[in-house]
């Protein structure tokens, strides 16, 4: 990029809150998942008029900008693909109002899920929306993948927390949407349309999130199975008369692996391992930890543990909160591969897909450990191969390609949660089908010259 526009870019933002040097643009060349591009300069900006001021000066030499959050992203969403600006919003992190009465609060997009929730505690609220990355995600992240996690099933993902955002377009242009309100019927929803739009649309720069008072106590219930059919019909069972805060299962697969990585915790090695979550009034709490305990025995699992006993809970939760670290275990001497990671099925196909992945990944020798979310049907995958083979990589191309049939003709879809990045927009194609021309006409509308974010979401 010529120095002088990198001199306007320190201009902006001071020269402090620019960097231009190799070593520093390699540092934000990459996310979590397998892409790698090197920006040209990497900006910090400190306000929304900053990033009104550096979008202007992008637009008009049309240059490619990348909104950047913590980078926790699986699919190259962050990834500078065509180089360019890396507009890195972690340093706009304030809490701007925490408002009780209406139940909200505003929120510059840096600030991390759990720096909010851990400020809301103390006031007894949180904000649900909570992925296993809440420790590094920011909102602004969690907004423009329209993030969920554990606790989806009862509360539901990000969108569902958005009442407004402040963005900042491609043409500088600022747009200020949504309310306090907890209802509008207005038309169109532009703050949903940007819910998910993986900074392809516009720079979130502020926004506004419903909250909910915490429960009063939470219990958790561990139930293994010999047959995962079994514990579908018990998730299924459960959801007939309850709705808790999280359901997620384990199979055979990624079980070993945590009984390798903590081998302390000895998890019956079976064909799927449920947790459940429930959280509300400690009457509640009772009831539905009884009603949960008795359908998993119904449904012939022995052994089912249960507490709502705060050391104890935690270590009931630790074999499932292993799981991402554990897969590495299945095979020290391969790499895991974020692909084919985060496909979605109706809840009632959850088996079937567990059991389709399963064999697919026998058929093309690639490990595989399955765990995620059975109450709503997202399967997490732990695929590992020898990066260093070429042919080990056209293996997982076929492999992926048969998981995203799988869970397509299973009535679901390629992802939940994650989003598509570069490492899903090939198949953007195949998921929209003719909707696909009219997601590339929106785009234009919002950034004709395609400087935001290239190269994502196949548009
Ligand atoms: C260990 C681990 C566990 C995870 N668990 C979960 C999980 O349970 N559930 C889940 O949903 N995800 C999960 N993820 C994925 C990831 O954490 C989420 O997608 C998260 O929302 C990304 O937030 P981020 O701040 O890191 O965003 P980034 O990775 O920096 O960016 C993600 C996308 O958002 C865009 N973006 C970021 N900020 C803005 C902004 N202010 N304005 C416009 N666009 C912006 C980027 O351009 C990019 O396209 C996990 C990741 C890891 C590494």
């Amino acid at each position: 990029m010529k120095e002088d526009l990198v001199n306007i870019l320190a201009s902006i933002v001071g020269e402090e809150n620019v960097k231009s040097d190799i070593i520093d643009r390699y540092c934000y060349s990459m996310d979590a998942s397998i892409y790698k591009s090197i920006p040209d300069v990497v900006v910090f900006p400190q306000t929304t008029d900053q990033v009104v001021e550096i979008m202007k000066l992008a637009n008009t030499n049309e240059i490619p900008v990348t909104p950047r959050g913590a980078a926790t992203g699986l699919c190259g969403g962050a990834v500078p693909i065509e180089g360019g600006i890396v507009v890195d919003l972690t340093q706009m992190n304030k809490i701007l109002e925490i408002d009780l009465d209406n139940f909200c609060v505003r929120v510059e997009p840096g600030v991390i899920q759990l720096q909010l929730n851990q400020e809301l505690k103390k006031q007894g609220f949180f904000f649900p929306p909570t992925p296993g990355s809440k420790k590094m995600c920011t909102i602004g992240g969690m907004i423009s993948t329209n993030a969920g996690g554990m606790t989806a099933v009862k509360y539901g993902v990000t969108r569902n927390f958005v009442l407004g955002l402040k963005v900042v377009l491609a043409s500088g242009e600022v747009l200020s949407l949504g309310g306090k309100t907890l209802k509008r019927s207005l038309g169109l929803d532009l703050t949903q349309l940007f819910i998910g739009s993986e900074g392809t649309l516009g720079i979130i720069t502020e926004a506004l999130l419903r909250i909910i008072p915490l429960p009063e106590e939470t219990a958790v219930i561990v139930a293994p199975f010999e047959d995962i059919n079994e514990a579908a019909k018990a998730v299924n069972s459960v959801l007939n008369h309850t709705i808790p805060t999280a359901i997620e299962i384990m199979d055979r697969g990624i079980i070993k692996a945590v009984n390798a990585y903590v081998p302390e915790l000895n998890l019956p090695e079976v064909d799927a391992l449920l947790y459940f979550e429930i959280g509300g009034t400690p009457e509640e709490v009772k009831k539905q930890t009884e009603l949960i305990v008795e359908t998993c025995k119904k449904h012939k699992s022995n052994n089912v543990q249960w507490t709502s006993d705060p050391s104890e809970k935690q270590m009931l939760w630790q074999g499932r909160e292993a799981a991402g670290g554990a897969i590495m275990n299945l095979d020290k001497r391969l790499v895991r591969v974020y692909e084919a990671e985060d496909v979605c099925v109706p809840i009632s196909k959850v088996p079937e897909m567990v059991k389709r992945f399963q064999e697919i990944s026998k058929k093309y020798g690639v490990p595989v450990g399955l765990y995620g979310h059975a109450g709503d049907g997202n399967i997490h995958s732990g695929v590992l191969i020898d990066v260093r083979n070429p042919e080990e990589w056209q293996k997982l191309k076929k492999l992926t390609g048969e998981v995203y049939e799988t869970a397509m003709s299973l009535g679901g879809n390629i992802s939940a949660e994650h989003g598509i990045g570069v490492l899903r927009a090939g198949w953007m194609d195949r998921i929209l089908g003719e909707g696909l021309h009219y997601v590339k006409k929106i785009k234009k509308v919002f950034d004709p010259k395609g400087i935001l974010n290239p190269g994502k979401l196949g548009i």
